[in-house]
């Protein structure tokens, strides 16, 4: 199983939309995982059939039994994320800001405090029209999206164990969330686009990457946009060894399509012709699987 997750440090590259065209042209051989957990959007278009929501617990919280509590504020005194607040009359845990560590649990002498598992999202799986379909959503304020990319990466590898590709959209910036999904990735593909702040966020994600040791490749997105900035992420490439897989041209047809929620790369296009060239590069991974 050939694992490839499309990565851009920065948000609005183009990475969702080329993630969906690239999973158009392996339709019946690939699973797809949108682990950009805190934006999911790979669902508007490629519109799965959700057959299966599941809760998806984060780290455990803190309850308080006030029957037991007596109303001592150590616990308080002794949370350092202030989770906790005290009156007179009871002690509330604020479940947002609590990070399940533990420390009121060991410090309470009353036996009040119980570390209880915590729902903060949901992940959801499905089909779509090309294969399989994972993805997941945090409640609004709730953290642990790392954790989150973990479980829906498993679960893509489990559900479908005879497809040959899994498909990873992920999250942008270089944080927990990134480092999560590109973890034990075969390939990384980066998006990128020809800005000042796509290069800037382009070199720290390369960066990261490269301290982790993975493999990486290059598309540049909206190439012919501005064309100094593509060629000085062409010499940035080569500086780097990343090879550019290929570099897509502004085309009306990817914006067409994708207002429409469907892949570009089911149209032929300039767009479409240039996918073809990343298309062909997994192609002859899957062969030497
Ligand atoms: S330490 Fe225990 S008894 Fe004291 S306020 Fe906290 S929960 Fe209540
Ligand atoms: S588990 Fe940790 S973070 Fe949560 S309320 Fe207790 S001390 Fe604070």
């Amino acid at each position: 199983m050939l694992q490839v997750a499309v990565v851009s440090g920065k948000g609005g590259t183009g990475k969702t939309v080329v993630t969906g065209a690239i999973a158009a042209r392996f339709s019946g051989s690939v699973v797809m995982a949108d682990c950009d957990v805190d934006a999911s959007n790979l669902a508007l278009l490629m519109m799965p059939d959700i057959i299966q929501t599941e809760p998806f617990y984060g780290l455990n919280r803190a309850v308080i039994d006030p029957k037991k509590c007596v109303l001592c504020g150590v616990c308080a005194d002794n949370c350092r994320f202030n989770a906790i607040s005290v009156s007179e009359k009871r002690v509330d845990v604020n479940q947002v800001h609590c990070e399940g560590c533990g420390v009121c649990e060991f410090i309470c002498l009353a036996k009040a405090v119980k570390l209880v598992p915590y729902i903060c999202g949901e992940v959801r799986s499905g089909n779509t029209r090309f294969g399989p379909f994972i993805d997941g959503k945090l409640n609004p304020g709730n953290g642990n999206s790392g954790l989150m990319v973990h479980t829906i990466r498993k679960k893509a590898r489990e559900i479908s164990p005879d497809i040959p590709l899994v498909l990873i959209d992920g999250p942008p910036g270089i944080g927990c969330p990134l480092i999560s999904t590109v973890t034990g990735c075969d390939i990384v593909l980066l998006v990128t686009e020809p800005s000042s702040s796509g290069r800037h966020d382009l070199e720290r994600l390369v960066t990261v990457c490269k301290s982790m040791r993975c493999r990486l490749v290059m598309v540049i997105n909206r190439a012919d946009l501005v064309p100094d900035g593509t060629h000085d992420l062409r010499v940035f490439a080569k500086e780097e060894s990343i090879p550019i897989l290929c570099e897509i041209p502004v085309d009306p047809m990817v914006v067409q399509a994708t207002r429409a929620g469907v892949p570009f790369s089911l149209s032929d296009s300039p767009a479409t012709r240039m996918i073809q060239n990343v298309v062909e590069f997994i192609q002859n991974e899957l062969k030497e699987e």
